[in-house]
C-alpha cells in the first residue's frame, strides 16, 4: 500500500494530465483511491483538476462522511462510492469528459466493435452506462448494471468511468478508451471499419490469461454463448460485436492441401493478391 503523500502527489499529477490532454474543462471530472481498508481518499468538489495541490483531497469514510479536509469531497462522489462496494479489489476511480469518448456517449454508441487487439485484451468492451442525472443517486443506479464486469464505461451525455487496481491503472484506461474513440471516429469516417472475427477475438482472450490481464467478466463475441444478465439485471460478461470467421485460417488451409498432395489445392499469389483476397473475406463477414 502507497503511503498516503505518495496518493495525494499521484491524484495531483493525474488531474494534471487530464487536464492538459483535454479530459477535462473547468471543474469537470474526479478521482479517488482507496487508503486502507475503510477510507477514500478523493478530490475535492469545485476545483479544476490542473491546477491541485496535495493538501486539497478529501479523506472520506466509504459512506461518504467527510474525515478530514478543508474542502467538501467530489460531486460524484456517489458514482465513486458505489464503484467501492460493488468491486472490493478496485482501488482506485477515475472519471473525466474526454471529447471524442464523450462524443459516442452523447451518439449513444458504444465502443464494443472488435476492432483493437490490445483494447480487446486490457477493456474487452465499453458500453455505456444510461443517462443519470450528474451527482444524484441515479448515476451510481446506472452505473451499478456494467461495473461488475467492466473496468470502463461511457456514461451517456456524460463521460466516461474507469477503474483499476492502482491510480494510474485506472487513469491510464481513460487514455486508452480516448484513444480507441479517437481511431474508431477515424475509421468510421474513411467509410470503412474491419472488424476482427469471434475466433481472433476468442484467441485474444485467452492471451489475456497467458500474460496475466486481470479483467472483471469473460468476453462474449458471440451471441449465442452471451452470459445472461445477473441476478439484478447486471451485465455478466463484455459483449462484444465480431463477425463469424470461417473458423480456418486462408493461408494454412492451402499450404496442407498442398502438403497433402492436392495439386488442385495450389494456388500463387502474389503478396498483393493475397492482401485484396483477405481484405475481399473480411469485407463479405460484414
Ligand atoms: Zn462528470
Amino acid at each position: 500500500m502507497s503511503s498516503e503523500s505518495s496518493l495525494r502527489a499521484d491524484i495531483v499529477e493525474i488531474g494534471r494530465r487530464m487536464y492538459a490532454r483535454g479530459y477535462t474543462a473547468s471543474n469537470d471530472g474526479n478521482i479517488s483511491v482507496r487508503l486502507g481498508a475503510d477510507r477514500l481518499l478523493m478530490t475535492p468538489k469545485s476545483v479544476c483538476k490542473g491546477f491541485m495541490t496535495p493538501d486539497m483531497m478529501c479523506i472520506t469514510d466509504l459512506d461518504g462522511r467527510k474525515l478530514q479536509g478543508d474542502r467538501d469531497p467530489s460531486s460524484e462522489m456517489l458514482m465513486h462510492l458505489e464503484v467501492y462496494r460493488q468491486r472490493p479489489e478496485v482501488q482506485a476511480v477515475v472519471h473525466a469528459h474526454p471529447p471524442t469518448a464523450t462524443g459516442f456517449a452523447v451518439a449513444g454508441i458504444p465502443l464494443d466493435r472488435a476492432v483493437l487487439a490490445e483494447v480487446l485484451t486490457t477493456l474487452g468492451s465499453i458500453p455505456i452506462a444510461e443517462y443519470a442525472t450528474p451527482s444524484t443517486k441515479e448515476l451510481p443506479d446506472a452505473v451499478r448494471k456494467y461495473i461488475k464486469a467492466h473496468d470502463g464505461m461511457l456514461l451517456a451525455n456524460h463521460g466516461a468511468l474507469t477503474v483499476g487496481t492502482d491510480l494510474y491503472g485506472a487513469y491510464y484506461k481513460m487514455e486508452t478508451i480516448e484513444h480507441f474513440a479517437k481511431i474508431s471516429l477515424v475509421a468510421r469516417l474513411l467509410g470503412r471499419e474491419n472488424l476482427l472475427s469471434r475466433e481472433e477475438v476468442m484467441r485474444l482472450q485467452e492471451l489475456r490469461g497467458s500474460y496475466g490481464i486481470q479483467a472483471p467478466a469473460p468476453i462474449c463475441a458471440d451471441p449465442s454463448m452471451e452470459i445472461g444478465p445477473g441476478a439484478a439485471g447486471d451485465a455478466t460478461c463484455q459483449t462484444v460485436q465480431a463477425p463469424k470467421g470461417d473458423g480456418s485460417r486462408l493461408v494454412a488451409d492451402v499450404l496442407r492441401r498442398a502438403a497433402e498432395g492436392h495439386s488442385e489445392g495450389e494456388i500463387r499469389l502474389t503478396y498483393g493478391e493475397l492482401s485484396a483476397l483477405i481484405e475481399d473475406a473480411i469485407r463479405s463477414l460484414r
